[in-house]
Formats: C-alpha cells, sequence, structure tokens
C-alpha cells in the first residue's frame, strides 16, 4: 500500500511504539510529523534518519500533551505545515504502578490527562478538518488494559477503558464522513514504558530484568512473546488502507492471548 500524498502526526513518537508506527507511515510515503520528549539533538538526529531513510518530509512538535491547549494547537500547526491531517495516532501515555489506596493522587491527574484527555482533544481538533476533506483515520493505542484491568494499575486501566469508549463515540459520529476511528489494544510490548516496570520489578525482587520479563510475560500472555513496535506499525498500516475502510469502532487486540482468557 502507498500513503504518498497522506499526511499523519503520531502523538509521543520519539520512542517506542509511536517510533514503530511513525516509521511505519513514513516508509509508506506519508508525511509525517513527530512528537514526544526526549533529548533535543537525538530528536533531530531521529527526523533526519527518518526523511533520508524513506524520501518524506518529517517534522518534529514538542508539545507537552498533558496541556489541553497544547494539544489543539499542535493538530492545528501539524494540518497548517502539511495542508492535511490524513492520519491521527494518539499514542502518548504514561504509567504509575502502586495499590489504589497508596496511588498519589498527583499521577492520577498525570495519566488521566496525558492517556485519556489528550485523546479526546486531539480528536475533537482533528475530526473538523478531516470531515471537510472528506478523509480521515484516527488510531488510538490503547492497551489490554482497555479491556480487562490489572491490580495496581487504577489509573492506566481507567484511562485505557476511557479511550476504548471515546473510540466508539468518535466512530459513530463520523461513520458517513470518510473517517474511521479505531484502537488497538496491545498486550506486552518491549519497549522503555515496559522496560522501567521490569527494572523496577528486577529491584524489589532482587532478581534481573530476564527473569522479570518471563515472569512479566507468563503472568498475563498465554503467548510468552513480546509484540513488536514494527507490528503495531503494520496494523496501523492495515488500519490506513483501503481495505480497512469500513473498521470503524474497533478495539483491536494484539496481545498474544492476553484477553482471550
Ligand atoms: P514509551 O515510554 O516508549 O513512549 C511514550 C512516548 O510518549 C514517548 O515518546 C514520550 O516522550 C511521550 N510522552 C510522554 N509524556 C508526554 C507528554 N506529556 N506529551 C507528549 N509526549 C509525551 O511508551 P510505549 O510503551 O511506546 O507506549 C506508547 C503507548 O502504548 C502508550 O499509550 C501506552 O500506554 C501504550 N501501550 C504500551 C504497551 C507496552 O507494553 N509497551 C502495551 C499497551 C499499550
Amino acid at each position: 500500500m502507498s500513503l504518498h500524498g497522506r499526511t499523519a502526526l503520531v502523538t509521543g513518537s520519539t520512542s517506542g511504539i509511536g517510533l514503530g508506527v511513525a516509521r511505519a507511515l513514513a516508509e509508506q510515503g506519508a508525511r509525517v510529523t513527530l512528537n514526544g520528549f526526549g533529548d533535543p539533538h537525538q530528536i533531530e538526529a531521529l527526523v533526519t534518519e527518518l526523511s533520508t531513510t524513506h524520501g518524506v518530509e518529517v517534522a518534529y512538535d514538542g508539545a507537552d500533551l498533558s496541556r489541553p491547549e497544547e494539544v489543539a494547537a499542535m493538530v492545528g500547526r501539524a494540518e497548517e505545515r502539511f495542508g492535511t491531517l490524513d492520519v491521527l495516532v494518539n499514542n502518548a501515555g504514561i504509567q504509575h504502578v502502586a495499590p489504589l489506596d497508596e496511588f498519589p493522587p498527583e499521577r492520577w491527574d498525570a495519566i488521566i490527562a496525558l492517556n485519556l484527555s489528550a485523546v479526546f482533544h486531539g480528536m475533537r481538533a482533528a475530526i473538523p478538518g478531516m470531515r471537510r476533506r472528506g478523509f480521515g483515520r484516527i488510531i488510538n493505542i490503547a492497551s489490554a488494559h482497555g479491556l480487562v484491568a490489572s491490580a495496581q494499575k487504577v489509573a492506566y486501566v481507567a484511562a485505557k477503558h476511557g479511550v476504548v469508549g471515546a473510540t466508539k463515540v468518535a466512530a459513530l459520529e463520523t461513520a458517513n464522513d470518510g473517517i474511521t476511528v479505531n484502537a488497538i489494544c496491545p498486550g506486552w510490548v518491549l519497549t522503555p514504558l515496559v522496560e522501567r516496570q521490569l527494572e523496577d520489578r528486577a529491584r524489589a525482587a532482587g532478581t534481573d530484568v530476564a527473569t522479570e520479563s518471563a515472569s512479566l510475560l507468563s503472568e498475563k500472555q498465554p503467548m510468552l512473546a513480546f509484540t513488536t513496535p514494527e507490528a503495531i506499525g503494520a496494523l496501523a498500516l492495515y488500519l490506513c488502507s483501503d481495505a480497512a475502510r469500513t473498521v470503524t469502532g474497533a478495539s483491536l487486540s494484539i496481545d498474544g492471548g492476553w484477553t482471550a482468557q
């Protein structure tokens, strides 16, 4: 498939899943705006690498998406930069692990702001332009935790269930506008977000990251393998394809059987 002539904005794409998705879109010829935090030199190198490897324009927007006004402004800049915004991937997210009665309220607020509210603000800002142009693909990166719960992740699970709900509402409201809105629900993907959890577990248990990787997978996934950011990128490409034009309001699991249980 080709995305030549298409434009995309992928939030939280300086690492992990977002970078995998941005890479997949650029590989197919889309002009891409990256977003996320990180070392400015590394981000500059990433922009250059992606654009030279794939021969497409790549831009970077450093908006802090925990701030609603920055989300809307970023969407506006992305549309202005390339003239359209065809594909919006709401991916940026954070995690905090603690029992509910010890969960720091400021961590709850931060997770809800980024993992849930930024998705709302992004869709709210992007849909009018997509509707005017008669084409849009919105892909919200939810989680297996958008469908089922785990202990100690109250804010994350609440936010991701919210993303699945908001995805369905947006899909209903855009069903005849040439726009599809879907959620991707990954199980474990080996990214910095999960690496930090593995390091914390290894420290607490006095083990190592390899041991904790095996036990993390076996706790949740029948299939004892991590999903890769490249595989999430491939699923996102499918959702952008013409073949997927009637796939909307769906929550697509890519989770090694986690939610089949
Ligand atoms: P990651 O930590 O590798 O990447 C997160 C990205 O979000 C980074 O680019 C970071 O700079 C950016 N970010 C953080 N705070 C931000 C802010 N305030 N504004 C803008 N950008 C910000 O994490 P990941 O594992 O790639 O996670 C990406 C998404 O996938 C998240 O929504 C996460 O919940 C979801 N997810 C991850 C897994 C997994 O196993 N890794 C599983 C299911 C869902």
